[in-house]
C-alpha cells in the first residue's frame, strides 16, 4: 500500500473518476485535505466507493478571511471530521497583510479543537515558522503533519525535536530546481528528516493527466535516491509512519487494519 499523506483529489476535476480508479487499483491510502467547508462537504459522496481515502476538514490560510464571520459553522463542521487539514498560516503567497490576523484567528480555533478532540493537523506554513511552533506548543497539539516544509533548517530541527511528521512532495524533483530559490535546502531537509517522521505527498495533481500513483511513484523514487535507500523501503516506512499516528485511536479502526497489511 502507498500512502499519500496530503492530497486534493477534487483538483482532478473532469478526470476525478480516473484518479479514483487509479487510487483503488494501486492500493493508495490517500489523506484528502479540504480547503473550505464546501470542499469538505462534497467528500463523502465522491469517496463513497473507495475505501481508503481519509477525508479531512480544513480552512486553507488563503481562505481564512472568508470564514471569520462563519466561525460557528466551522466549529460545527470540525466535530465529525477525522483530521484537520489543510490549515495553517501563509505570510508569503498571501500578500494582503490585513488578512494575517484573520488567518491567526482561524488557526487558533483549529488548534484549540485539535487539542480538545485529539486530532491530527495537516499544516501549510509559509514564513510563519516560529509563530506556528509557539501556537502549537501553547495548545499542546501533538500530532502534526508539516506539509511541504520549505523553511530554514533551524526550525526543521525544532520541529523534529517535537516529533512533527513531514510530507515530502514533488518539490524535490529536478523540475522545481529553477522555480524554488531554497530548492537545495529542501533537498537537504528531505535527506535529514528522521526515518520515523517521514511521509510523502502529491498535494493533489500538478496536472490532471498525471495519475496519483504515477506522481507518488516518481516522488518515492527520487526520495529513495536522495536518502540512499530503496523505493520499497520508503513505501514501507511511510505506511508504518502513518499507521503509528492513528493505531491507538478507535476513530481510525477501519484504516488501521488496511495500513497494517503490507
Ligand atoms: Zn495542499
Amino acid at each position: 500500500m502507498l500512502v499519500d499523506a496530503h492530497c486534493h483529489i477534487n483538483y482532478y476535476k473532469e478526470n476525478i473518476e480516473l484518479a479514483l480508479s487509479d487510487i483503488k487499483k494501486n492500493n493508495i491510502f490517500a489523506v484528502w485535505n479540504s480547503v473550505d467547508i464546501e470542499d469538505y462537504k462534497q467528500m463523502p459522496d465522491i469517496i463513497k466507493n473507495v475505501d481508503y481515502i481519509l477525508p479531512g476538514f480544513g480552512i486553507h490560510p488563503n481562505r481564512a478571511h472568508d470564514f471569520i464571520d462563519k466561525i460557528e459553522i466551522v466549529k460545527e463542521t470540525m466535530k465529525n471530521c477525522l483530521f484537520f487539514g489543510e490549515i495553517g498560516l501563509d505570510y508569503f503567497f498571501v500578500r494582503d497583510e490585513w488578512k494575517y490576523p484573520l488567518q491567526k484567528q482561524v488557526i487558533e480555533i483549529f488548534l484549540e479543537a485539535a487539542c480538545d478532540q485529539k486530532k491530527i493537523i495537516n499544516l501549510h506554513i509559509r514564513n510563519a515558522y516560529n509563530e506556528i511552533m509557539g501556537l502549537i506548543d501553547s495548545y499542546s497539539v501533538t500530532k502534526v503533519i508539516m506539509h511541504g516544509y520549505d523553511g530554514p533548517k533551524e526550525y526543521l530541527n525544532q520541529y523534529i525535536d517535537r516529533g512533527y511528521r513531514f510530507t515530502i512532495g514533488a518539490t524535490i524533483l529536478e523540475e522545481y530546481k529553477e522555480r524554488i530559490p531554497q530548492w537545495k535546502e529542501m533537498l537537504n531537509h528531505a535527506k535529514e528528516i528522521p526515518a520515523e517522521l517521514l511521509l510523502v505527498e502529491t498535494d493533489g495533481p500538478p496536472d490532471i493527466n498525471v495519475m496519483p500513483s504515477e506522481r507518488l511513484q516518481t516522488i518515492i523514487e527520487e526520495l529513495a535516491r536522495l536518502r540512499r535507500t530503496t523505493p520499497l523501503e520508503i513505501r514501507n516506512l511511510t505506511r508504518v509512519n502513518f499507521l503509528n499516528m492513528i493505531k491507538n485511536d478507535d476513530r481510525f479502526t477501519k484504516y488501521t487494519q488496511v495500513l497494517s497489511e503490507k
